[in-house]
């Protein structure tokens, strides 16, 4: 007996990848508990499963897996449209001391996180996004933070791996000045206290996954020990890779950050490493041999002015390439796609690179494999968790399985998707949470970001 079936729909698996998966035109998904059970022809599906507690018709709809943000900071949301001196953001290395660690990360209180991360993964979820690896930074309200960060997530139903950011930054100082180890080995012990009580595979919608800041706000010593971490947990780590201009490391180190962490032993398969930008042959030779998972930033990198990563070429390394996006501008998983089908091609003058389904597969397979969870999410098989999205695709055109593909980069807006299942559960249905009071949620964010701009002088 099935728990709920989803009959009728336009299925589209991705089992295996884009390329590969099966899409099935009049096709329907059996579920019990949070697992799939079978996929097949409605007909079939609806005679074998028929008792089921509860049906949805999704007629006219598609019905696909959820998408997985790779990179997210969901407390950012605080600083939407802060109405800072932009005068003073003449690099990215101003906009990362000032937007970044002054005026946000530095004020951050878990009160605020709670807030944020509630809105934050509310709007994910209404466009699809199903899965989050997020990173939190609050140095000067650490102790507590990811529980605070944990108590938002449960309660609006997304799916996420959690770590805070070990860091020897400490606020208010520039790390040219002086860092201090033991600020990291306090983040260390945030990540810990988590990982313990959500260790990888706890069977929950909840992991910890270990975060580090960079190569250059951490000594050899730190970045060793988030490696011994992250093998005695077995929870991987979230880092940030070649944000900034590769000459910022080469000068301190005569390294490069790829090069650094290469030494320290840090990289591996179970590394995702955000942005991944500013990096030469050998640091992309690194990133091969360590079999690394990169979170292409699109849109960040292009606010900081930091140029466009070689994500072409790191897909012909087989480098394992998925979408993340610092939680930036919208929540929306739509526009971090078409952006990212769109700027490669403008930037090496050639509309044959990127087609659709790589970078569907960058938000999907590709982003469930790096975080170690290709076995339960990231497609739709049988055993394999209920995270699913119905869309109910607004576009001129007829939407079917010659079509389907490029309606996501095309046409395809979050407002689109209907309903939203993870672990089994209806999150979002006719487009609305049935966990939380969505007006209630945007007030309390929009309390808590007054808050915080009022620490930087505004009052609104
Ligand atoms: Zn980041």
């Amino acid at each position: 007996m099935a728990d709920l079936v989803i009959k009728n729909g336009l299925v589209l698996t991705f089992e295996g990848g884009t390329l590969q998966g099966q899409i099935l035109t009049d096709g329907a998904v059996a579920i019990k508990g949070n697992q799939i059970l079978e996929i097949g022809a409605t007909e079939a599906i609806v005679e074998k499963y028929g008792g089921a507690k509860r049906t949805i018709d999704a007629k006219g709809k598609i019905v696909m897996p959820g998408f997985v943000a790779t990179h997210t900071h969901m407390p950012y949301v605080l600083g939407h449209n802060m109405p800072v001196d932009f005068t003073q953001l003449k690099s990215f290395w101003d906009m990362l001391q000032k937007m970044g660690w002054e005026w946000l990360e530095d004020l951050t209180t878990q009160e605020g996180i709670y807030a944020a991360t509630r809105y934050a993964a509310l709007k994910m979820l209404k466009s699809g996004t199903t899965t989050v690896c997020d990173l939190v930074e609050a140095p000067n309200d650490m102790h507590g933070s990811l529980d605070a960060s944990a108590k938002a997530i449960d309660e609006t139903g997304i799916r996420a791996q959690v770590g805070y950011e070990v860091t020897e930054r400490i606020p208010g100082v520039s790390i040219h000045d002086k860092m201090d180890k033991e600020m990291a080995n306090k983040g260390f012990e945030e990540n810990i206290a988590f990982l313990k009580k959500y260790p990888p595979g706890n069977g929950s919608r909840i992991e910890g996954r270990l975060g580090v800041h960079t190569a250059y706000t951490n000594s050899m010593e730190t970045l060793e020990k988030a490696r011994e971490i992250a093998d005695q947990f077995k929870c991987g780590i979230q880092i940030h890779i070649a944000e900034i201009p590769r000459v910022f490391l080469v000068e301190k180190y005569g390294k490069s950050a790829p090069m650094v962490l290469d030494e320290a032993g840090l990289l591996g398969s179970d590394v995702v490493a955000a942005h991944c930008v500013d990096i030469n042959d050998e640091d992309l030779d690194i990133f091969s041999r360590n079999q690394i998972n990169v979170a292409h930033t699109p849109m960040t990198n292009s606010l900081g002015g930091n140029g466009v990563a070689r994500i072409t070429e790191m897909l012909e390394k087989n480098i394992n390439v998925t979408l993340g996006h610092d939680c930036f501008f919208t929540l929306d998983m739509a526009d971090y796609i078409r952006y990212a089908y769109l700027v490669h091609k403008a930037h090496h003058a050639n509309p044959m690179l990127l087609p659709p389904f790589q970078v569907l597969d960058m938000v999907l397979s590709s982003g469930a494999k790096a975080l170690g969870l290709e076995n339960a999410i990231g497609s739709l098989a049988p055993g394999k968790k209920a995270d699913l999205i119905i869309i109910n695709p607004d576009s001129p055109t007829p939407t079917g399985a010659s079509s389907v593909i490029s309606y996501f980069t095309m046409t395809f807006e979050g407002r689109h998707v209907e309903t939203v299942v993870v672990d089994g559960e209806v999150v979002v249905e006719r487009g609305k949470s049935t966990r939380v009071d969505e007006e209630e949620v945007k007030a309390e964010c929009i309390k808590e970001a007054k808050v915080l701009w009022k620490k930087n002088g505004i009052s609104v």
